[in-house]
């Protein structure tokens, strides 16, 4: 199979803050590939420079077999983008906004407006289609905004957090829609934070912390390297915490973590239900109440923690 998306060692710098730091990406034509990190590791620099919209400082990168810098132009025309924020006019009505974008394209004036109702349909906007859209919530927003990236019918789309703010429902509903695109055969790379989505929507995963890449695989393969699943158990007394760490220390088949302002410990361990049942007695038999416990597999927070050695980290250093 052909690689739609190819990265070889990417290196953009603002000023002396290095944003990528030698990134290799290769998406697959016809699948999903998410950029999984945390504010400022360098997902959107990625994507503006598969978008033609920076020029990398090395290394070089191809979108459909063109280059994203000597093939710019051409490149434009094949791909659909959609940003973090809703690109889109507030004083137009989502019909106007998506037949503008139409004309942009050179589509025509009948191809532009016919598409721009075909597309209100698809995403569930026909009813508000005619109204201005300083008047929509923010997931007809992204929807509005996500159409817009469709006009042209990109064989290859860029989304850029594309659930970023909406609430759960507008989330869910815009994880249908992507879903539909990616059966149609559009190769797909979005960026994320939430390591749901990644695991929902993308058949490969690429973790990307301060500028590179520091793991890549499905999420079962990420989840793999992490170990198996985990005992999640809260406790009434939380200077109890201290004690069943020392009970499950050697169940433990990797760090334990204690998050004492919720009174709860977390424990990877093999052997599922198993272990459960031996940590419940080992706590039992020391006279330790617990109030809530659980058995879970491994999350992408579980994945970022182990393979950075640190949580996911705000840019302002929170
Ligand atoms: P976010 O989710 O916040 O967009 P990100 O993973 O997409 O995060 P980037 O936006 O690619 O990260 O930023 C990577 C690094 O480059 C950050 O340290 C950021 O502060 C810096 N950066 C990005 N754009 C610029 C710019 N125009 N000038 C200076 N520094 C920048």
């Amino acid at each position: 199979m052909t690689d739609a998306i190819v990265a070889e060692g990417l290196v953009k710098r603002y000023g002396d803050v290095t944003a990528l730091d030698g990134v290799d990406i290769r998406v697959a034509e016809g699948s999903v590939m998410a950029l999984l990190g945390p504010n400022g590791a360098g997902k959107t620099t990625t994507v503006r420079i598969f978008t033609t919209l920076l020029v990398p400082d090395e290394g070089r990168a191809t979108v459909a077999g063109l280059n994203v810098v000597e093939d710019a132009r051409v490149l434009r025309s094949k791909i659909g983008a959609s940003g973090q924020y809703a690109a889109v006019d507030e004083y137009l009505t989502g019909y106007e906004n998506l037949d503008m974008v139409g004309r942009l394209y050179h589509l025509g004036a009948k191809a532009s407006r016919g598409r721009a109702r075909e597309l209100l349909e698809q995403f569930d906007l026909v009813e508000a289609g005619d109204r201005p859209v300083k008047g929509y919530s923010g997931g007809m927003r992204r929807r509005l905004d996500l159409a817009g990236a469709l006009v042209a019918r990109p064989q290859v789309l860029f989304l850029d957090e594309p659930t970023t703010g909406l609430d759960p429902r507008a989330r869910l509903g815009l994880w249908d829609v992507i879903e539909d695109l990616v059966a149609q055969g559009t190769t797909l790379l979005l960026t994320t934070q939430y390591m749901e989505e990644a695991e929902r929507l993308a058949d490969q995963i690429a973790v990307v912390d301060r500028g590179t890449v520091i793991a890549r695989g499905t999420s079962d393969e990420l989840k793999a390297r992490v170990g198996g699943e985990r005992i999640e158990l809260s406790v009434q007394d939380v200077g109890d915490l201290d004690a069943v760490s020392t009970e499950l220390s050697s169940l433990a088949v990797g760090e334990i973590r204690i998050q004492e302002n919720i009174r709860r410990i977390t424990v990877p361990v093999d052997g599922g239900t198993d272990a459960l049942v031996t940590a419940l007695g080992r706590l039992s038999d020391r006279g330790i109440a617990v109030f809530d416990v659980g058995l879970r597999r491994p999350t992408m927070d579980d994945v970022f923690l182990t393979l950075t050695g640190h949580q996911v980290e705000l840019e302002d250093g929170q």
